[in-house]
């Protein structure tokens, strides 16, 4: 009998697993591998990213795990944003002005700065809502930041977008956690309260490579570790 059952070795299944590695835990993860959406490969002294490769810096959750597994990262030197959009790319200046300087009709760039505005101010709400208070269990504050704007999806908060302001705000909430229909109002706002967020941004990578996480990780916890195993049903 196990203590716990960990489904899915993507970054969260990981770290559920490094932080529970003495106790009696098993990870099933369906795929060949581990690491999900995180994963680089080594091409002599560069590697490339395929998926998650910008991460939190000091006093951040990922920071700690980094620390604990004794895996090195170093700043992003250069400007972090960038973005392409029918056939113009931007990589400098302010991201809040990318929407006057990306070719597209006035429509969707109108709807792009309407959606802009309501995400911006639900931002200023989130990071009051999410911060920590004095004497706090963790759980108390995470289920708070769970309650934020949980009653609609992030697609009905922002309401049904022309395509190209939709191809700027999918890509950002997808890549993370699911399409705006799935996720939560309040998670696509968390989304981007940490992109936008200065201090706790996103501006790291990993030395020799985002898979040096996983793969350390999961090396280290060989045995609790079982790949191309589905789940299919719990009970
Ligand atoms: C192109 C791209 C760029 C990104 N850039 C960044 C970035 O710079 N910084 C950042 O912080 N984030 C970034 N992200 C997001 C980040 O990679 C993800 O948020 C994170 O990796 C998700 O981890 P996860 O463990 O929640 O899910 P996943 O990585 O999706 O892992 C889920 C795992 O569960 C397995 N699984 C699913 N169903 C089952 C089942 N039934 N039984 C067993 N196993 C199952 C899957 O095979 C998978 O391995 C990026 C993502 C992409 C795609």
């Amino acid at each position: 009998m196990k203590d716990v059952i960990i489904i899915g070795g993507g970054l969260a299944g990981l770290s559920a697993a490094w932080r529970l590695k003495n106790h009696n835990i098993l990870l099933l993860e369906s795929s060949n591998r581990v690491g999900g959406r995180v994963m680089s490969e080594r091409r002599g002294n560069y590697w490339l990213n395929w998926g998650g490769h910008v991460y939190a810096g000091e006093g951040s959750a990922t920071d700690e795990l980094l620390k604990s597994v004794g895996v090195k990262s170093t700043p992003v030197p250069g400007t972090l944003s960038a973005m392409h959009l029918n056939g113009k790319l931007l990589l400098s200046g302010r991201v809040e002005l990318y929407p006057f300087r990306a070719p597209m009709s006035w429509k969707s760039r109108l709807a792009m700065l309407t959606a802009g505005a309501k995400v911006r101010l639900a931002v200023m709400k989130y990071s009051k809502v999410a911060k920590k208070r004095p004497l706090e269990e963790p759980s108390v504050q995470q289920q708070r930041i769970l309650d934020f704007m949980n009653n609609k999806t992030f697609s009905e908060f922002t309401g049904k977008l022309p395509t190209d302001a939709d191809a700027i705000f999918r890509p950002t909430v997808s890549r993370s956690t699911g399409d705006p229909e799935q996720i939560s109002a309040g998670a696509g706002v968390g989304y981007f309260d940490m992109i936008w967020s200065k201090e706790g941004g996103l501006s790291k990578n990993i030395i020799g490579g985002p898979s040096t996480l996983t793969n350390t990780i999961a090396s280290t916890l060989k045995h609790q570790i079982e790949l191309e195993t589905e789940v299919l049903e719990v009970i």
